[in-house]
């Protein structure tokens, strides 16, 4: 059975349909286009970043960033445990073996201390990492400061994974300009979406050129089909970008109606005992782009996350528990980690809410009154 109230549905405005008309008056359906070149614009000018090419997926964009920095068979990359799967699936496609870093407290993102620990760690058995990947989890920015300083030292590029926090800044930067590259996701569930796509970003045109070559099967300049490179089908189409374009033109309103649904649960629900929510430190700005609560068993009187979410799921509103970190997944099985248990503790106590920027204030009432009860039930007891 479908849910009435989901985790993060898509949210069209009044743009697309216009955009996506033009592109079937004037047959610029596919591959590539006029949207596609404005709508690679449009990212520049949202982040302030240089170059940008427009991707099928996050997911792609994750595997061109580590070819363009020469990952391959053998090679190590560090990469935040605490994540979705797409960010550490692509350095297996390379043929690399994945080290996963634990999270801090702080941002929930990758723990610049057990960074350091780690790339000690590695170089010290023989192999410098290739690449790192730090991701914005739920939109927060990573502390990036620190990482970005850590990586300078030790002569490892960044791969900002900024799939969940287009629209988010640290330090009043936008991220997805933090990276040697940097990645965004137009997936459906993000907070803006192009139906499915992504972005590779960059400030060196020649790596972001060097992707459009090998995301349009890397064919070498001559009148026949020549390749002296393996390449990939990697771009988005024009109508995707169409799309994006109308989405984009309301990524600051999607944002502001993300953080709204943040400050109401917080509103309503903050007193709960044992009940957090994901910090926002100073230097932080988040998109929300899903709210996240923790549960701390040693004062909620037996109310869990999993309570939560069966009572909610009982009421057909969806929510999620928090990422099963990478370390974690029988997929990666093996695979070395450095961390003191972080993201373990988020994922056992962490829940995702409703956070669509179109869910209705009595949605939101829906879910909040379904936790209240869930927890008074539990401190009757
Ligand atoms: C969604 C997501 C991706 C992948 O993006 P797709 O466009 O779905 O391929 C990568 N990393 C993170 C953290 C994500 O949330």
């Amino acid at each position: 059975m479908n849910p009435d109230i989901y985790l993060s549905s898509p949210h069209l405005g009044e743009l697309e349909l216009r955009y996506v008309q033009e592109a079937f008056a004037t047959n610029w359906i596919a591959p590539l286009g006029p949207h596609v070149d404005a709508f690679e614009q449009e990212i520049c000018a949202a982040t302030g970043v240089g170059h940008a090419a427009a991707l099928s997926s996050g997911t792609a964009a994750l595997h061109l960033a580590l070819v363009l920095l020469g990952v391959g068979p053998g090679d190590e990359v560090l990469c935040q445990s605490f994540t979705f799967a797409a960010s550490a699936n692509p350095i297996r496609y390379q043929g690399a073996q994945p080290i996963y870093v634990d999270s801090e407290m702080t941002t929930w993102n990758m723990c610049p201390d057990a960074l350091e620990t780690a790339l000690q760690d590695r170089i010290r058995k023989g192999k410098r990492p290739k690449a790192v990947i730090a991701v914005n989890l739920y939109g927060m920015p990573a502390r990036f400061d620190a990482i970005l300083a850590i990586c300078q030292r030790y002569e490892v590029p960044l791969i900002e994974d900024a799939a969940e926090s287009f629209g988010s800044t640290y330090k009043n930067v936008p991220t997805g300009r933090f990276g040697t590259v940097a990645v965004l996701s137009f997936n459906g569930n993000k907070i803006i979406t192009t139906s499915g796509g992504g972005a590779l970003l960059s400030e060196d045109d020649k790596l972001i050129a060097k992707a459009r070559f090998l995301a349009t099967q890397a064919r070498d300049p001559a009148p026949h089909y020549q390749h002296s490179s393996v390449g990939y089908n990697y771009r988005m189409s024009n109508v995707c970008a169409g799309i994006g374009r109308g989405q984009l033109a309301v990524l600051a309103t999607r944002v502001a109606q993300r953080r709204a649904n943040f400050n109401y649960y917080v509103q309503e629900l903050s007193q709960l005992p044992g009940l957090n929510f994901q910090p926002e430190p100073a230097d932080c700005f988040s998109n929300r782009w899903l709210t996240c609560i923790t549960i701390d068993p040693a004062l909620s009187d037996g109310l869990t996350r999993e309570a939560i979410r069966l009572a909610l799921a009982e009421q057909r509103i969806e929510a999620r528990p928090l990422w099963k970190p990478m370390h974690r997944q029988p997929v990666f099985a093996g695979s070395p980690y450095y961390g003191s248990g972080i993201a373990d503790q988020l994922f056992e106590n962490g829940l995702c809410l409703p956070s669509g920027s179109n869910l209705t204030q009595e949605q939101r009432d829906k879910v909040v009154s379904c936790i209240r009860k869930t927890a008074a039930a539990f401190s009757k007891r």
